[in-house]
C-alpha cells in the first residue's frame, strides 16, 4: 500500500489533536511555520540559481513554486502578492486540515496558515502574519488566507522603490470562475 503525504499528515494532525488536545494547534502551528520558512529558503536558494536576486523580479516564479508545491496541504493559489505593502493572499482547495468540509464553525487550517506566514516571511524579507477569512471546514468553496505584515513591521523600502513601475501582482486563474458563482 502506498501512503499518500496528504493521508499522512491527515492522520498527524488527528493523533496530536487526541494527544495534545487544545495544545494541537499550538504545536500545528509551530510546525507549519518552521516548514514553510525552510520551503522559502529553499526557493530562495532556487531563484538565486536561476540569477533571480530579489522577490521583485520572480512574483511569477513565487507563484509557480507557490502553485506546484504538492505536499498534500491541498491545492495551493496565489491570488495576490503586493511587494510594495506585504499584503498576500492564498487560497487553498482542498487543505487537508478541511477534512471532513462543513463540519466547523471556526477556520480549522492552522498548519496551512502558519505554512504560509512561515514561507512569505521568508520570501518577503518580513514578518507576515494573516487569517484564514473562510474556510472549507466552515462549508466554504475555498480556504482564503489574507496575509499583511506585522504590526510595526514595513516592508524594506528605498528611494528606488519609487520608480518601480508596478509592486502589485495580481493573478487571475481560468478555474476562478466557480468560486464567483456560489458565492453569490
Ligand atoms: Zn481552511
Amino acid at each position: 500500500m502506498v501512503m499518500l503525504r496528504r493521508d499522512a499528515l491527515t492522520l498527524m494532525r488527528k493523533e496530536i489533536a487526541r494527544v495534545a488536545g487544545v495544545a494541537s494547534d499550538v504545536i500545528m502551528g509551530i510546525a507549519g511555520r518552521r516548514v514553510g520558512w525552510e520551503e522559502g529558503a529553499a526557493l530562495i536558494a532556487k531563484a538565486e540559481t536561476l540569477g533571480l536576486k530579489a522577490p521583485e523580479s520572480f512574483p511569477e516564479f513565487v507563484r509557480v513554486a507557490v502553485e506546484e508545491t504538492n505536499m498534500g496541504y491541498g491545492k495551493m493559489k496565489l491570488d495576490k502578492l503586493d511587494l510594495a505593502s506585504g499584503v498576500v493572499t492564498v487560497s487553498i482547495l482542498n487543505s487537508f486540515e478541511a477534512d471532513p468540509p462543513g463540519t466547523s464553525k471556526n477556520p480549522a487550517c492552522v498548519f496551512a496558515l502558519s505554512y504560509l506566514e512561515g514561507l512569505f516571511s521568508k520570501l518577503l524579507g518580513i514578518d507576515v502574519r494573516g487569517g484564514e477569512g473562510s474556510c472549507r471546514a466552515q462549508g466554504k468553496d475555498l480556504c482564503v488566507f489574507n496575509l499583511a505584515p506585522k504590526p510595526g513591521q514595513e516592508p524594506k523600502t528605498d528611494t528606488s522603490n519609487q520608480a518601480r513601475t508596478t509592486t502589485l501582482f495580481e493573478f487571475t486563474h481560468s478555474e476562478s470562475s466557480s468560486k464567483n458563482k456560489s458565492s453569490l
